[in-house]
């Protein structure tokens, strides 16, 4: 999979993707992911890329024709036109289920805004999938492309040592996972739960699947609607919701 990031401030995404997992997947070719510099593509002989937004008001605007030229550029260099996202406060909830989905895609390209945002015309020409991290305004699109980048590439595979990683993990199935410990067996008075030391495998993924049901039950209670619940489940969370009347 190949996953380009268009921005202004490429090394503030590049110094994220080198490192830790990420960076590994990158240098053993488990995933591709670029930083395009959208300055390069500018027409303006001052490489300026933004002005003042028309009707007046804070702030400067990223102009449409760099973005137009960068993204035409990519589509010329890879051969195809890629699945275009544009990172934006005002698009949809990015959810694990669209990041699965994503995940699919054999290239996808992200727009990073910056400043006031973008000019509307060339978001109107390029028709990008809009996606928000969450409902509140950050001053660029590079940590939500970064979020983007990171949580589809982490699904690739061999990029994690074990599907399982992923597999059971929040949300991933619409629960909470369980809470994790690990050595000491004992830290400042509080000890792991017994069964988890026991060694007996059945044991703990009953423990592990009842803890991952409470939690939800308890934090994201609406994640269950959508969950697959098998018939002990739904005894095990009736008992949860007797215990609290
Ligand atoms: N003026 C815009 C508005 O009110 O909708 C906000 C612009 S924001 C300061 C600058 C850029 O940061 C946006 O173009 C977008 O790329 C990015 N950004 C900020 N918050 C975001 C969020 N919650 N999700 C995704 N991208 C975001």
């Amino acid at each position: 999979m190949r996953i380009d990031i268009m921005t202004l401030f490429p090394a503030m995404c590049t110094a994220v993707l080198n490192e830790s997992i990420i960076g590994r997947a990158r240098a053993a070719g488990k995933v591709t992911i670029n930083c395009v510099d959208i300055r390069d593509y500018t027409p303006d002989k001052h490489r300026r890329v933004d002005d003042k937004p028309y009707g007046g008001g804070m702030g400067m605007v990223m102009q449409a024709e760099p973005i137009y030229r960068c993204f035409q550029s990519l589509c010329e260099t890879v051969g195809q036109t890629p699945h275009l996202l544009y990172m934006t406060p005002q698009g949809k909830l990015l959810t694990q289920e669209r990041v699965k989905a994503l995940a699919e895609m054999e290239h996808i390209a992200i727009l990073c805004g910056h400043y006031e945002g973008v000019d509307e015309r060339v978001i109107e020409a390029l028709q990008p999938e809009e996606i928000s991290v969450g409902d509140y305004v950050l001053t660029g699109g590079e940590l939500p492309a970064l979020i983007v980048a990171d949580s589809i590439a982490r699904l690739l595979p061999g990029v994690l040592s074990d599907e399982t990683c992923f597999t059971e993990e929040s949300h991933y199935a619409s629960l909470l996972e369980y809470p994790q410990y690990t050595h000491p067996a004992e830290w400042q008075g509080r000890a792991v739960p017994e069964v988890l030391l026991s060694g007996h495998h059945a044991k703990v993924d009953e423990w592990r699947r009842r803890a991952s049901l409470q939690r939800t039950y308890e934090r994201r209670p609406e994640l269950l609607e959508k969950a697959a619940l098998t018939e002990k489940d739904k005894i095990y969370l009736s008992t949860l919701s007797t215990d609290t009347k």
